[in-house]
Parts: C-alpha cells; structure tokens; sequence
C-alpha cells in the first residue's frame, strides 16, 4: 500500500485545481496552508489523581466564504498535518455544496479507548477551556469525528456557554435534540451519499436495482444500506464488511435484518444465508455500486485495477489512494469524491446552525428535501466540471471548491 503525508496530498490536488483555474501564484500560496493554526497543550485530572497534559490542535483553514467548519478527534495517531489535511479537505467539502462556511478540524492526542466516561468529559472540557477564544458561532464551529459524538459536544456546549455566561448552542454541531440538536442528523452523511448516486445512474444510466457492497458496517455504511433501498426504490446488498470480516450473499441481504444484527451481536459476521468471504474481494465483486464506508487508502494501487464496480460512492473520508484515482479513471468507473458524496453531514451541521440561530426547529422532512436540493444541485455542478473540463470528478470536485473559495478570496482583495 502507498505510504503518503495526507497534507502532502491535499497540497497537489490544490496545485492540480489551481492549474486548470489559471490561478495566480499568490492564491495558490494561500490556498495552500492554513490561514491559523492552534497548537497547545492541556492537562487533564485523571481518576487516579494525576495530572496528564495532553498536546492538541484546532486548525481554522481558509474562512473567506464563512467560519470555519469541521469536527474535533481523539486520536492516538493524530499529527498537525493530518489535521491540516483534514481542515483544507472541509474547506472544498462546504464550497462544492455552497455552504457559507470556510473549512477547519481539530484534534486531541489521546487514546480515547483508555480513558473513562468522567475522563473524557474532563478532557472535552478542558479542550474548550484552552480554545474558548479562539471559536464561536461566527468564526469556528466545531462537530464531532473519530471517537467524538454527540455526548462530547454537549459536554463541550456547556462548558463553552459556562465560559461565556450565555446561551450559543450554534457553536457546536451533532448535538442531542434535546440541547439543540437538528433532526435528520444521524443518517445525514449516508443520505448524502444515496443521493448522489442516484443522480450519478440516471446520468451514466446505471441501474439502481443491481447489485451493491458496503465496506464498513458502522454509522455511515448502515445508513447507506437502508437508504439505498428507500430512495433508489431497489438494489441488491450482496456483501457487506466490518472490521472483523466481511460477508457475502449472491442473492442479497435483508438490509433491515443485517443492521438489527449487527447492531445485537456487533458484528456482520455469520448472519443468517451469509458466506465469509476476504476483506479483499469484497472490493472487487462485480456490483454496480461499491460503497467504501470504513477507512482510508482502502482502494490502492495494489486493488484498483481488479475494482469491477461502476460507481464508488465514498463515504468515508480518502478511502482511494491518488494512484488507483487514476487506475479508476482509466477504467472509466465513476468515483464520486468523498468531498461531495460524504458532504451531506456538513450540511445537515449547517442547517443545525440556522436552525440553532433562530431557536425554531425543522420538521425532518423539511431536513431533508433541502438536503435533497444541495447535493443533488452539488453533484451536477461537478459533474459539468467533469465535462468543461475533461477531468475525473475528484478533480473536478477539487476545481468547483476551489474556485468558489478563491474567488471570495479575491472578492475580499486578500490576493
Ligand atoms: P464507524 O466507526 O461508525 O464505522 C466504521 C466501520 O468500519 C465499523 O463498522 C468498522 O468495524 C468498520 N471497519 C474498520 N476497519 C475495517 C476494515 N479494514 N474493513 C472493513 N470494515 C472496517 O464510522 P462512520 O461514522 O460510519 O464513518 C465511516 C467513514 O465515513 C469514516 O471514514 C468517516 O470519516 C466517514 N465520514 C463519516 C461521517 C459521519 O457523519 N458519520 C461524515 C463524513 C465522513
């Protein structure tokens, strides 16, 4: 498997945009770092009584179309250019869906895992303690990621509104209704996902009610599941994975059955008329729509030219590693970006936002017509970049972000 620095990456799909802009040099030089970076260190008292001090990032990318936006990690492996990565791909992600927001991420490192509930509560504060400053509902709004959730975000809310002696429930996103919270959060991302491929096989006249796989049976992938059937109308779950193995069935799975499974026995494995098949091969059934919906690089250069599927929905975040994007391309098999097709999350924290700053709440189906209408409008506008252009939706997403985060650069004679 390719070994890269993700910000590495992020740095040349920038380059690769600017170049088919015409961008001048000193956008491309903005555009390719951070406009802030936070880097500091907090402590933590733990259960047994001792201190730890624990080193942690907020990172605000780019805000020349809005505040910053992105989630907060705890994270073992979490390194300043992950975050960077992650902050700039959050920047593009709210542009190709035209949200008013600018791109940022955040990050503790900790092992999550080795924590307890009192712990990771103190750790969440103590976050919000050190950053206070630096957020709020118009300049940085924070939502969960990795091994955060919506429990965090209400342990950080408040503590943020205790600093603030006020009520802002608008300066975190994914939080419980109950606080704040929107409807139609939880199966925003996957939702987004379907979305886009149903448009994606009216254009290239793909049949909905074939065969599809999901890799990675957690949140995003079980959503997807059980949407895929509800908005498509069809489509055949052959196979599925989690991170103890994968399973196959020709003749399709009871998606609503799988999900119950798995969430009872927290595992895929061994469902009922299922045959355990590799991590591996799931990858490369011949299905109409793959849906990686686990981790990164899970499509290398090692894998990309067996792929049979003829659109990969990428739910998760770099799951296709920029060797095998061009393997892909070559193939002709019809990737949609993970900043377009995982970006109805971000959009759903959005209208949270709104909804957040004029104390009156959606109904659900209000949530998601106007879901709907972003990442339907989104996924065509890319797939005419695809076209103008004569590039992979990857780039072309890159190219419709990019463009409308310069242009507000430019608007605001920063360059
Ligand atoms: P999750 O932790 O709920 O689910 C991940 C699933 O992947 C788990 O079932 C896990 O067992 C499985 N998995 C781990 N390693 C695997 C492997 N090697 N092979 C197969 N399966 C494996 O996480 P999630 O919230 O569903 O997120 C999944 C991906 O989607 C991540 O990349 C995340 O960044 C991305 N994403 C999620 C959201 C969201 O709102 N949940 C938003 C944007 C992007």
């Amino acid at each position: 498997m390719e070994s890269y620095n993700s910000f590495k990456v992020a740095q040349q799909q920038i380059l690769e945009a600017a170049k088919i802009l015409n961008l001048d040099e000193a956008t491309i030089e903005l555009l390719s770092w951070p406009q802030k970076e936070i880097k500091f260190t907090f402590p933590v008292k733990l259960d047994n009584g001792k201190v730890k001090i624990f080193h942690a990032y907020r990172i605000q990318y780019n805000t020349a179309r809005g505040p910053a936006k992105g989630g907060i990690r705890f994270h073992p492996d979490e390194t300043v250019d992950t975050i960077r990565a992650l902050a700039g791909w959050m920047t593009w992600k709210t542009a190709v869906v035209d949200l008013p927001l600018g791109g940022g991420k955040g990050g503790v490192v900790c092992n999550p895992k080795l924590l307890s509930e009192r712990e990771l509560e103190n750790l969440s504060r103590g976050y919000i303690r050190a950053i206070a400053q630096f957020i709020g509902v118009d300049t940085d709004i924070p939502a969960p990621d990795v091994y955060t959730n919506p429990q965090t975000m209400a342990w950080m809310m408040d503590e943020y509104e205790t600093i603030l002696h006020a009520h802002q429930p608008g300066v975190f996103t994914d939080k419980p209704q109950q606080i704040g919270g929107t409807e139609g959060r939880r199966d925003a991302t996957a939702r987004g996902g379907v979305i886009t491929v149903r448009e994606a096989c009216k254009i290239l006249d793909v049949d909905p009610a074939g065969k599809f796989a999901i890799q990675g049976f957690g949140n995003a992938g079980q959503r997807a599941a059980l949407l895929h059937h509800e908005l498509l109308g069809a489509g055949k779950l052959i196979a599925v994975s989690d991170s103890r193995g994968a399973i196959y069935n020709p003749d399709g799975f009871d998606s609503t059955e799988l999900v119950q499974y798995k969430l009872k026995t927290g595992s895929v494995l061994n469902f009922h008329g299922s045959k355990p098949i590799s991590h591996e091969s799931l990858l490369e059934l011949d299905v109409n729509i793959l849906y990686p919906a686990a981790l990164e690089n899970a499509i290398s250069s090692a894998n990309a030219n067996n792929i049979k599927a003829k659109i990969v929905c990428e739910l998760a975040n770099g799951p296709t590693t920029p060797e095998a994007d061009l393997i892909l391309s070559k193939k002709g098999i019809h990737v949609i970006p993970d900043i377009l097709a995982s970006a109805g999350g971000v959009t759903v924290s959005y209208f949270e936002m709104v909804q957040d700053k004029y104390s009156y709440f959606w109904d659900e189906d209000v949530v998601h017509k106007r879901l709907d209408q972003k990442l339907t409008k989104a996924y065509h506008r890319v797939y005419e970049a695809v076209k103008e252009k004569n590039v992979h939706p990857r780039l072309a997403a890159m190219v419709v972000g990019v463009a409308r985060v310069a242009e507000a650069c430019k608007l605001r004679g920063w360059v």
